[in-house]
């Protein structure tokens, strides 16, 4: 029998939650870095680029991949001979750790967890409560798997219960197109297949928290139905071309998992959970000889890239822009900004589209007249930082709101991350304004940029307050141009033509 005590569960849940914000797993550097030397797409292989740089740069800093921290996922299975000397229930346990790593004074990760999600949508303030998945197994340890999960990725995961008969690869491969680039790939595919409606999303979830090895399974061939479907789906989504970022390029997923499950007769249920470029996760063991704390990887493990942005960029003073000169920025266009631009997300958009729609005026000191919107929740800064770590967030949601926020204004362009939909490029072009793209899970290398934060409106809203940034040299590319031509329609689009003409021996 083993006894696992209360602190020593707390603390190395606790432990692995801070691991995991600031290190990708290696394997996942490896096959991003693979990825990297291997595409021929300049806009993604500056997105790869920018990805592996904040890496290597979170993992000296230790500050968070991601300005999106996640909800935390734990799997738990519990050995049958193990007995609990705690006060506290598993999930209360489990809670009390991701309350002490989210708040931890050194690396404060961003509490993202609300509740009342169909009513007031209240931040709880800790990122509790996790999501825990236990079993209970024989044995006398707790293995443990935790996960934080990007909103990003968590919102694009799909569900059917297909036909026994009909055709399972073909409908992931539909599905990735309709994903955008709200996922932030290039990423990793979860694929659940069988049992219930709620086993499938569950196994496709899992599925992720193994290796990336895709590399290794090419080398040595598919030796089951499982593993011939996830070779299979490799190569058809990257095929797509959508690549990093959706800019268009060789690589869309780094690998695909799958996890099955016995099902129905009458069913085929599938699930997809894809894994963005903030994969995170670890394992753990717990055999009651007091808590864990992860052994760090050594920096060499991570490339040395010769990212420098300045020499093919055009610089950009945002103090002094008028509609006219961003008229002139075409998609694919790589901007180095400078200056100061505002900030604000899905509850800024909402309360200033209410208050232009009540009286026609916005609050005191806000004015974005000739300005620049960001779509940023950030981290709070730490040790002199202007700002923790600040990446955009997911455009379209702001589509319903950008019309009246261009026609009533005076704002003349925007950034975020991934593609609008068509009523935010229709309002894009009505207004001749532009929208520009960060890269997604590069936060901390964007952070850099920015030199100086103060909340300009909503101080209650926390993460979601408009801020005033005044950045240096933020990289930035233009995704929409004020004609409305959008790089993520026309990059997919040229790579998915390059890809189909090059040799198979060279994909
Ligand atoms: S990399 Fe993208 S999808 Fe993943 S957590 Fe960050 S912003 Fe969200």
């Amino acid at each position: 029998m083993t006894t696992i005590r209360q602190e020593d569960f707390i603390q190395s849940v606790r432990n692995a939650l801070q691991y995991i914000s600031y290190y990708h797993p290696i394997d996942f550097v490896r096959a991003m870095h693979a990825a990297y030397k291997k595409e021929r797409s300049a806009a993604a292989r500056d997105a790869i680029a920018q990805i592996l740089v904040n890496s290597r740069m979170c993992a000296e800093g230790h500050r968070p991949i991601c300005q999106d921290t996640g909800i935390v996922t734990v799997f738990l299975d519990i050995g049958m001979g193990v007995r609990w000397e705690s006060s506290l229930s598993v999930e209360e346990m489990i809670n009390e750790a991701v309350r002490r790593a989210y708040l931890d004074p050194d690396n404060p990760l961003r509490a993202s967890i609300v509740a009342d999600p169909a009513g007031k949508r209240s931040n709880t303030g800790d990122n509790t409560p996790a999501v825990t998945h236990m079993r209970v197994v024989p044995g006398e340890r707790v293995s443990i798997t935790v996960a934080a999960k990007g909103g990003g990725s968590e919102n694009k995961s799909r569900f059917t219960i297909l036909n026994p008969s009909d055709d399972l690869v073909q409908w992931v491969v539909e599905q990735v197109p309709t994903m955008g680039a709200g996922w932030c790939p290039p990423g990793i595919l979860g694929i659940g297949i069988g049992g219930t409606a709620e086993k499938a999303m569950l196994l496709a979830k899992q599925s992720l928290m193994a290796p990336v090895d895709i590399q290794a399974l090419q080398e040595r061939g598919p030796a089951n139905r499982i593993e011939e479907l996830r070779l299979e789906i490799y190569a058809r989504v990257n095929a797509l071309g959508i690549g990093a970022q959706g800019l268009g390029g060789l690589t869309t997923v780094l690998d695909v998992k799958i996890l099955d499950y016995p099902t129905h007769a009458a069913s085929l249920p599938v699930a997809i959970v894809p894994n963005c470029a903030a994969t995170r996760h670890i394992h753990l063991e717990l055999d009651g000889s007091g808590p864990v704390f992860p052994e760090p990887p050594t920096l060499s493990e991570w490339p040395v890239l010769d990212w420098h942005p300045a020499g093919q960029s055009r610089r950009v003073n945002l103090d002094n822009l008028d509609s006219a000169a961003v008229q002139q920025w075409k998609p694919g266009e790589t901007l180095l900004l400078s200056g100061r631009l505002l900030t604000g997300r899905d509850a800024a958009h909402k309360r200033i589209v209410d208050s232009l729609e009540r009286d026609g005026r916005l609050p005191e000191g806000l004015d974005f007249r000739n300005r620049f919107i960001y779509y940023v929740g950030p981290v709070d800064p730490v040790r002199g930082e202007a700002v923790g770590p600040a990446g955009p967030t997911t455009a379209t949601r702001m589509d319903k709101f950008t019309d009246t926020l261009l026609e009533k204004t005076g704002l003349i362009g925007m950034i975020g991350k991934a593609e609008r939909g068509p009523t935010g490029i229709e309002a894009i072009r009505r207004h001749r304004a532009v929208y520009l793209i960060a890269t997604g899970g590069a936060a901390y290398l964007v952070s850099r940029a920015i030199r100086s934060a103060h909340v300009v409106a909503y101080p209650e809203l926390g993460m979601e307050a408009v801020y005033e940034f005044e950045v240096v040299d933020m990289p930035v590319t233009v995704a929409v141009d004020s004609s409305g031509e959008s790089v993520h329609r026309s990059g997919p689009e040229l790579w998915k033509n390059r890809i189909a003409g090059i040799p198979v021996a060279d994909k």
